[in-house]
């Protein structure tokens, strides 16, 4: 039989399905092809289940401090089991979901690993089918240390952790990334001991200087010891050498180092987008650069937010401050707890730095609750070049957290 599409798509993760369903919609035919689950890393192993066993670490969390609201909840405690396979649930819900929503845009979803035979040919499962156009969206797997093998057992990967069947009493979780820090925090609210290293100066290496450093506050108030500067020499008969000298023995360890673009053959006339191209390996930018390929929607590399889960969540995008020159930027500061809303909300963690050259916003930095819906309010503002003159025009509702960008405004 004669396999003949218009577009044939390598992969169904964010990048995958977001090209699949924006080219069906176009009218264009189209084959996707995934060797594991549908939805990629995004849904099965990543943004999704995290967020799912981050949820209720954060309310076993409230609820142990939750007197001071008037709500007396005795004797809290936690099933992890039933923590996995709620998270699990989810995952398969939404995978359903999503292989209902493909089979309805008539997206032909083929469960085989693929092969690129030339710039217009795919192979898979002993088929070839021609494609117009070519698409890779395989994705990234999870960054090992050299000559340190993942065991899954003592040293486990981002992979790994999604499906523990008990928690560990202690844990070294390596690189202090986005990865690293949901992480820990999740371990931490559990009650885990939680120690993690970090190679960089800095805790959260790519975000600004001063997130960075209310990371380490955050960390210490939530007793998760770090080292930063730091790097595992070598993990030995289940122990971890750093490269201070000291020796840690932890049950396990979590190496959250990063991520590395999958090897797929490069081809001219290929188009790669999402986490293969192995520049910023977020599932938002991801889906962008497929709606840039399939739409022609231009996608600003350099406005791409970021967001760190939990309590509080930490979300930026555009210049950090150590980037700019001193003397050519302004800089607002607001303390979350200036504001009415977190103290209703019992969290008052957490700044609004927003940083302006010109009168127009180049860079934020939030530390709060919600922060996540916040980078966005910010965003459009940077992206359509809003002056802080014409956002100040703006009514901002009370009492919310977005309050605190509007009382920034006016310090800029
Ligand atoms: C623990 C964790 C938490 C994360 N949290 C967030 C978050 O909160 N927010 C965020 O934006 N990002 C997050 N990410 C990153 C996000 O998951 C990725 O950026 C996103 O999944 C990339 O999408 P993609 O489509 O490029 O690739 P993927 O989602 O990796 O999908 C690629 C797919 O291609 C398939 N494939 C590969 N090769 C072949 C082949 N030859 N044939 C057939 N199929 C193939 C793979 O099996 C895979 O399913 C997280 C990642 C991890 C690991």
């Amino acid at each position: 039989m004669e396999h003949i599409y218009d577009i044939g798509i390598i992969g169904s993760g964010p990048a995958g399905y977001t090209a699949a369903f924006h080219a069906a919609a176009k009218g264009f035919s189209v084959v996707m092809f995934e060797k594991d689950k549908v939805g990629g890393v995004c849904l099965n192993k990543g943004c999704i289940p995290t967020k799912a066993i981050l949820h209720s670490a954060q309310v076993y969390e409230e609820l142990q401090c939750c007197d001071s609201l008037g709500i007396s909840a005795e004797n809290v405690s936690f099933n992890f089991a039933k923590i996995i396979e709620h998270k699990n649930q989810i995952v398969e819900r939404l995978r359903k979901n999503l292989e209902l929503s493909l089979k309805n845009a008539k997206v032909n979803v083929v469960k085989a690993e693929a092969k690129i035979v030339s710039a217009n040919k795919i192979e898979a499962a002993g088929e070839v089918y021609e494609c117009k156009d070519v698409i890779v969206a395989a994705g990234a797997e999870p960054r090992n240390f050299k000559g340190i093998e993942v065991d899954g057992k003592f040293i486990l990967n981002s992979d790994d952790v999604l499906n523990l069947e008990k928690l560990p009493k202690s844990i070294v979780i390596a690189g202090s990334g986005a990865i690293g820090i949901e992480w820990s925090r999740i371990f931490a609210a559990f009650g885990v001991d939680v120690t993690v290293v970090e190679l960089a100066e800095n805790l959260l290496p790519l975000a600004d200087i001063e997130v960075s450093k209310r990371v380490e506050r955050i960390f210490k108030t939530k007793k998760i010891k770090f080292f930063k500067g730091i790097g595992i020499e070598k993990i030995e008969n289940e122990k971890v050498y750093l490269t201070n000298g000291e020796i840690l023995e932890p049950e396990c360890v979590l190496v959250a180092i990063g991520r590395q673009a999958c090897e797929i053959s490069k081809i001219d006339g290929i188009t790669f987008i999402g986490d293969v191209c192995g520049a910023i390996q977020l599932a938002h930018y991801a889906s962008k650069q497929a709606i840039e390929h399939i739409d022609g929607i231009a996608l600003d590399k350099n406005l791409v937010p970021s967001v760190i889960y939990g309590n509080p969540e930490i979300a930026w995008a555009g210049k950090r401050e150590q980037d700019l020159e001193e003397g050519t930027y302004k800089k607002a500061v607001l303390l979350i707890s200036a504001l009415g809303k977190s103290h209703c909300d019992n969290s008052t963690e957490g700044f609004i730095k927003i940083l302006s050259q010109d009168d127009k916003i180049v860079g934020a930095h939030i530390v709060s609750k919600e922060a996540s819906a916040m980078i966005q309010e910010i965003l459009i503002a940077i992206q359509n070049n809003i002056s802080v003159s014409k956002l100040k025009e703006i009514c901002f509702a009370h009492p919310t957290y977005s309050e605190g960008i509007y009382e920034c405004l006016f310090k800029l």
